[in-house]
């Protein structure tokens, strides 16, 4: 391999051109912030997407991943490993589920419990039960048959023909959801926050009327808690705010703390459908990650983290409305927990990349949720005085983007005269 310097030209040269990422390239990064090539210096609101629930290079992450690299990496299913049955015996400790599926990412979470379903209904139900109702806007990862259970046109168009047997519903619509749910329905998959799509809860009213309706008519609930769970929302997982359990819980992203590592938890009886040789996965269940997952998730069921979460929401929420009673670009602050969406007034609609691009202008990283949500998942343990700092540069950042904008204005009257 060649030692030519590494840039960010180069990613348009040898990288498939389905990312855009930005101007910089991070290098090192510790607890909630990060540097770039230049030494310039991040405070990390983004959380690599939601996955950083402990920020960067924690330094128990680091011990757990370098202990069990020295042990054992990779064994396959063709045997177990000791970090695998200790995660899974804790993951069911924690929380309803009494069988774990791991696999490495949130679509393959997602595909495993949509596959468990339909094979759940063609054991006890028959050809009939194959339906899947899902809700629209909503995000399950990008395999074929999750993109199509998401429903998000944008990202299926080209791919077709896509997976038959999904119905959409708008989300937080009980009527429509009771008019679409039958007989034939043999699961139904939501995310309790909406994560990618806007970050909006489920009404604890449409949750419990899923319930109801599920069990109503046999269907198989699924909680996607790829984004919302693992303590992002303020509790272990979303569904135990809600007080609503579902019968198969997807978990991802933050489980692994940037490891790559997915989990699929559910009930001894619906697991029994997947038998010996009905599925699988390589990778799944590899002792790195589960060493690393398990040293996590000590963490983040801690009841103190998850107060602190509660907390850290307040600061937040207080901070942004703050910055929003001077510039009143905000049509809604919401979110819970540590998964914060600001929806952009009509003035600013479709603008939220402007937003991001001037944050990291101004050395700070924060999200998106579609083009009028900026969206903010940083680690479950900022520091409080990190997420002051960090809402000063956000500050400053919308100030100058306000600014440029302003002065773009005035040039195009101007050059309209
Ligand atoms: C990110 C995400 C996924 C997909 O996870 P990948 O690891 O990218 O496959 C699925 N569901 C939700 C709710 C997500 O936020």
């Amino acid at each position: 391999m060649s030692d030519l310097p590494i840039t960010r030209d180069m990613f348009d040269d040898v990288m498939v051109p389905n990312y855009a990422p930005a101007a910089i390239i991070p290098v090192r990064g510790e607890g909630s912030r990060l540097w770039d090539q230049d030494g310039r210096e991040y405070i990390d609101f983004a959380g690599g997407i939601a996955v950083n629930v402990l920020g960067h290079a924690h330094p128990k992450l680091v011990a757990a991943l370098t202990e069990q690299a020295r042990k054992l990496w990779h064994v396959s299913n063709l045997l177990t490993n000791e970090p695998a049955l200790k995660l899974a015996r804790r993951l069911c400790e924690l929380t309803f589920a009494q069988r774990v599926f791991f696999a490495n990412s949130g679509a393959e979470a997602n595909e495993a419990a949509l596959k468990l379903a339909r094979k759940y209904a063609a054991d006890h139900a028959g050809p009939d039960k194959r339906e899947i109702i899902a809700f629209t806007p909503s995000f399950h990862g990008r395999t074929l048959f999750t993109v199509s259970v998401g429903g998000q046109p944008k990202y299926t168009e080209g791919f077709e023909p896509l997976p038959p047997g999904i119905t959409h519903v708008p989300f937080n619509d009980l009527a429509a959801f009771a008019s679409a749910i039958s007989e034939r329905t043999c699961a139904v998959i939501l995310e309790p926050v909406l994560g990618e799509s806007g970050v909006v809860s489920a009404t604890p009213e449409f949750l419990r009327g899923v319930r109801e309706l599920c069990d109503r008519h046999q269907a198989l609930l699924i909680f996607d808690e790829v984004q919302c769970g693992n303590g992002r929302c303020g509790h272990l997982y979303a569904y135990m705010g809600y007080g609503v359990t579902p019968d198969i819980l997807t978990t991802a992203k933050g489980l692994g703390g940037g490891f790559p590592i997915s989990a699929m938890l559910t009930t001894a009886p619906i697991a029994a459908s997947l038998n010996v040789g009905s599925h699988g996965t390589t990778y799944g269940g590899n002792p790195l990650g589960c060493a690393v997952a398990g040293a996590v998730l000590d963490l983040i069921s801690d009841p103190e983290l998850l107060a602190g979460v509660r907390r850290k929401h307040a600061a937040f929420m207080a901070g942004l409305r703050r910055i929003n009673d001077r510039f009143g670009i905000f049509r809604e602050v919401r979110g819970k927990g540590l998964l914060l969406g600001c929806e952009l007034t009509d003035a600013w609609r479709g603008r939220s990349r402007d937003f991001v691009k001037a944050a990291t202008d101004q050395g700070l990283l924060v999200l998106v949720a579609g083009p009028d949500v900026i969206r903010l998942a940083p680690s479950l343990i900022i520091p409080d005085e990190l997420i002051e700092e960090g809402l000063r540069r956000f500050e400053r950042a919308i100030a100058q983007l306000l600014h440029q904008t302003a002065l773009a204005g005035e040039e195009s009257a101007h050059a309209a005269r």
